[in-house]
């Protein structure tokens, strides 16, 4: 028998301080996520506290968590990264590596930074990944704290569910920390394994 399955993705790392916090709570709940990282962010913290760092990939390890890659940097959009792509496929393809050799990962999974860069679709596909955005009903709005009564809503089986760990350069706050404990009680109140994404 198969158990119904519910994926959370959390967008946005890595973060000094929610990440951890995150971390031990997915512990607690013995859930398991798939953790879309900006390389930029990634690189920073191994550069800055390379301890942390270390201890964050080695709870990913342990716990059978995934990661994904969620763009080479943080940014504001503008006209070509509306158009186009924020980034040549050249600067995409350094930042899946950096990624890469950051985690020592294979990764298998990318999900753009912003919805606005039509050509990243095709950098993916090109590079092998597989291209993951929110089920329908997925997207917490990562600036939305009253999110109490949705919950219900949005997890349901089989949904990909995107969270967010970490502030960005057009908003300054993130609310996955204090959502997290609110979805995965719920995904256990409906009998729901949380998965990540290669076991779907
Ligand atoms: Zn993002």
């Amino acid at each position: 028998m198969t158990l119904p399955k519910i994926y959370i993705t959390i967008d946005d790392g890595l973060d000094p301080t929610h990440s951890i916090e995150i971390l031990s709570l997915l512990k607690k709940y013995e859930a398991k996520a798939t953790f879309f990282w900006i390389t930029q962010k990634a690189q920073e913290l191994h550069d800055n506290n390379i301890a942390l760092f270390s201890e964050i990939l080695s709870l990913i390890n342990t716990d059978g968590h995934e990661i994904g890659f969620h763009d080479p940097a943080d940014y504001l959009p503008n006209l070509k990264s509306r158009i186009w792509s924020h980034f040549s496929f050249a600067e995409f393809t350094k930042g899946l590596e950096d990624l890469s050799k950051l985690t020592g990962k294979n990764i298998q999974f990318y999900r753009p930074h912003c919805l606005l860069q039509p050509l990243n679709y095709f950098y993916a596909k090109k590079l092998g990944l597989k291209y993951i955005l929110s089920s329908p009903n997925g997207y917490i709005n990562p600036e939305a704290f009253n999110y109490s009564d949705k919950i219900h809503e949005l997890v349901q089986e089989n949904t990909v569910l995107v969270l967010h760990e970490n502030y960005t350069l057009v908003r300054s706050s993130s609310n996955g920390e204090s959502l997290l404990p609110l979805v995965l009680d719920k995904a256990k109140e409906k009998g729901l394994v949380t998965e990540t994404l290669s076991n779907r």
